[in-house]
């Protein structure tokens, strides 16, 4: 399957496991609408270095995807200022940590916001083009931890539970017409979201950075290593095969045996 007539759109696409899936689309020959918080000037060399890498189209778009509204906008200008709009990566994603007694109304608001709501109004915006085309993917960037808990990631385990029924229902709503709908769901992967949860443990528990390391893996990770973001990107691309055509509605872990537990 050639993917040169393919344009993907993928949220929080700037850093981290957003920006290795959006390599490995490009690497594919797709082309890529990359979205982040940045300022299309910051997010330039990013734009430029896939874009030589590759040979694809770029385009940008900063929106914050914490409002509704401007998820809905944004698609509509993928379609016009992009031409199309194929795959869906919803991908955008933030943490925070503390007990459901304390956790902040404010950081569950963002995180039910940007971690699951973004991903309907997306998806929402994006299925009547792809049902036009016949052709459409969406795939969410869900976590081990939309399948299993986790204690004081209250609102980071609803969100990511949320989204994996987001994919269920809409892969049933979809069904038959080209376009499918699964979630990809990571176990530990090294990036600044997580960076920031291993230096959150050399604080709370006196040890150094290795020893943070050490312990977070294997507390839950029988592997012992991390899942390698292109890892999580070559995943993708398979979904947006042909041969995946009727893999709809699936939560596929690539978490090192968190889940198996
Ligand atoms: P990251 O912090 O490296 O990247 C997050 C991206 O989301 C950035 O590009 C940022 O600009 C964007 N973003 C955040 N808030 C936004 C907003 N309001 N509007 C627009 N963009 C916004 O994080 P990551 O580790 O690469 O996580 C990517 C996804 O993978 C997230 O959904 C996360 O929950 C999920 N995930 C990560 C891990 C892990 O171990 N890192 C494990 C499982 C699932």
């Amino acid at each position: 399957m050639t993917f040169t007539d393919k344009t993907a759109l993928v949220t929080g696409s700037t850093s981290g496991i957003g920006l290795a899936i959006a390599t490995e689309l490009a690497r594919a020959g797709c082309n890529l609408a990359l979205h982040g918080l940045e300022s299309a000037a910051d997010s330039r060399e990013i734009c430029d270095r896939i874009r030589d890498q590759f040979k694809v189209s770029i385009c940008y778009f900063d929106t914050d995807v914490a409002k509704g509204g401007a998820c809905r906008q944004m698609i509509e200008r993928v379609r016009t200022d992009c031409g199309s709009l194929d795959i869906l990566v919803n991908n955008a994603g933030i943490q925070h940590v503390a007990p459901v007694d304390q956790f902040p109304e404010e950081r569950w608001d963002a995180i039910l916001a940007v971690n699951l709501s973004a991903a309907f109004h997306c998806t929402a915006a994006a299925l009547p083009g792809m049902r036009g085309s016949g052709y459409g993917r969406i795939i969410n960037i869900a976590s081990a931890h939309g399948l299993v808990a986790s204690p004081n990631k209250s609102a980071y385990v609803a969100a990511k539970h949320g989204l994996i029924g987001l994919t269920k229902v809409t892969a049933l709503e979809t069904a038959g017409e080209g376009i499918t709908c699964n979630a990809v769901c990571p176990g530990w992967v090294l990036t600044p979201l997580v960076e920031k949860q291993i230096q959150a443990r050399t604080v709370r528990d006196g040890v150094s950075y290795e020893e943070a390391t050490k312990a977070l893996l294997f507390e839950k990770q029988p592997s012992g290593a991390f899942t390698k973001p292109a890892d999580i990107g070559s995943l993708v691309v398979f979904l947006c095969t042909e041969a995946a055509a009727n893999m709809t509605g699936a939560s596929l872990p690539i978490d090192g045996g968190w889940t198996a537990r």
